[in-house]
């Protein structure tokens, strides 16, 4: 009699589900599998419709309860499929009540209508060395090819007071490394009292827990980073020197059909400004491949953006049709085309990274270890400890004596 948790997609999910298998738990639902689903792409739902099959076939008599963006945009459909209980909305996921066991099937809350943002303290992820906050939900952009603001809702931020408070509890219960999240961390802050900035909050946040000692960012919008921020990521160490972008493309005529707000110079700039300000920078950056009416020549400036910016770490996603967005309904390339394009900017994106891990040999790292030999330094580039020894969670110093094909090299000292 077990309750699992199984989850897709992004690092607020990471989070929620965290939550919700302590609301769950302390609701007393055993023999119960939970699925956190994700919109994003046609193939993270079909991983997870594949998942809820086969749990069901493993275990007939347990209760499947679904959750997250694809089940919010669709819920009958998914209440559908074999063995789903109930479909719980995103509005209501980290709502106590939402897990009594004897709650009735309710229609999906519309999330549209979502004013505020329910958190729930976390005190543990589950085999992880870092912790993920949520800071922010929900998005009042429009990109093209995106259904997230349709599964998430309009931008919601979470007070000051309750984030410091959920960093506080993680860092006392031993975690060196917390990831702020949420879906648009950059517009966080204006429905809030004295609208505070997102580097505003992140100041205050690390003046109020001293004891932490690092704090990374997950996705960032390039052209919403405020002056506060740009002050942190020059003067303030425990902020990692590794900015996420959510830059999606490098040629301007693609930028403008997906609907983002900022243009490949902006991108360029940003580097440059960043890398002035902490010149050992790393960029890691969510891009897709085979947009509609992409053309090769689009395709080829976004191959030079990843060198012309030195973007390390790239999530590459060949572009997938969502239902019901702008994008679905424009000339569409063939999918073997955008998975081609994928592997090839994966590939571009790899000699990147091995550039950077280059630079590295030979400089002292402090390293968080997830296992006794494998870990993430400050940079999130990847280490692996040659002779192991290390306990996950810990931060160690070492120096780098090599590089691997995915990542850095040390010795045990
Ligand atoms: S900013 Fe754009 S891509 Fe990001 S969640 Fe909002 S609509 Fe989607």
């Amino acid at each position: 009699m077990t309750l699992d948790v199984l989850t897709f997609g992004c690092r607020l999910n990471t989070y929620e589900s965290e939550a919700m298998r302590d609301l769950a738990g302390k609701a007393g639902h055993t023999d119960t599998i939970l699925v956190n689903t994700c919109a994003v792409t046609a193939e993270a739902e079909r991983q997870a419709r594949q998942a809820i099959r086969s749990a069901h076939r493993k275990n007939p008599a347990a209760t499947i309860l679904v959750t997250g963006c694809a089940a919010q945009i669709a819920p009958e459909r998914w209440a559908a499929l074999p063995g789903v209980a109930r479909v719980i909305g995103n509005a209501d996921k980290l709502r106590p009540e939402a897990w009594a066991l004897d709650a009735p099937p309710a229609p999906v809350t519309d999330i549209m209508a979502a004013t505020e943002t329910a958190a729930h303290l976390v005190t543990d992820f589950a085999g992880r060395a870092r912790a993920f906050v949520q800071v922010q939900q929900g998005c009042d952009h429009r990109c093209t090819f995106c259904v997230i603001p349709y599964g998430r809702g309009p931008s919601r931020s979470v007070p000051i007071g309750a984030i410091v408070e959920q960093v506080r509890l993680l860092a006392g219960r031993g975690y060196r490394e917390v990831v702020l999240t949420g879906v648009d961390i950059t517009s966080y802050g204006p429905d809030l009292p004295g609208r505070p900035s997102l580097g505003q909050m992140v100041r205050r946040l690390l003046a109020l827990v001293p004891e932490l000692p690092r704090l990374r960012l997950s996705s960032l919008d390039p052209v919403e980073m405020d002056d506060d921020l740009w002050r942190l990521i020059a003067e303030e160490p425990r902020l990692m020197p590794h900015l996420h972008l959510s830059l999606q493309h490098g040629a301007d005529l693609i930028l403008k059909r997906m609907k983002r707000r900022h243009l490949r110079a902006d991108a360029i700039a940003l580097g440059r400004r960043a890398r002035s300000l902490r010149p050992d920078i790393a960029f890691g950056a969510d891009l897709i491949a085979g947009f509609p009416t992409e053309t090769e020549a689009q395709f080829q400036e976004m191959l030079d953006l990843v060198g012309e910016m030195e973007l390390t770490f790239l999530h590459v996603f060949p572009y997938s049709e969502r239902p019901g967005t702008p994008a679905a309904r424009m000339p569409q390339l063939p999918v073997p085309l955008r998975r081609e394009r994928a592997a090839r900017l994966r590939a571009t994106g790899q000699a990147a990274a091995a550039r950077f891990f280059a630079t590295r040999v030979g400089q002292e790292e402090a390293v968080l270890f997830e296992r006794e030999d494998r870990g993430h330094t400050e940079h999130f580039a990847p280490l692996r400890l040659a002779g192991g020894g290390a306990r996950p969670g810990e931060l160690r110093r070492l120096r780098v004596t090599g590089t691997t094909p995915d990542g850095l090299l040390a010795e045990a000292a």
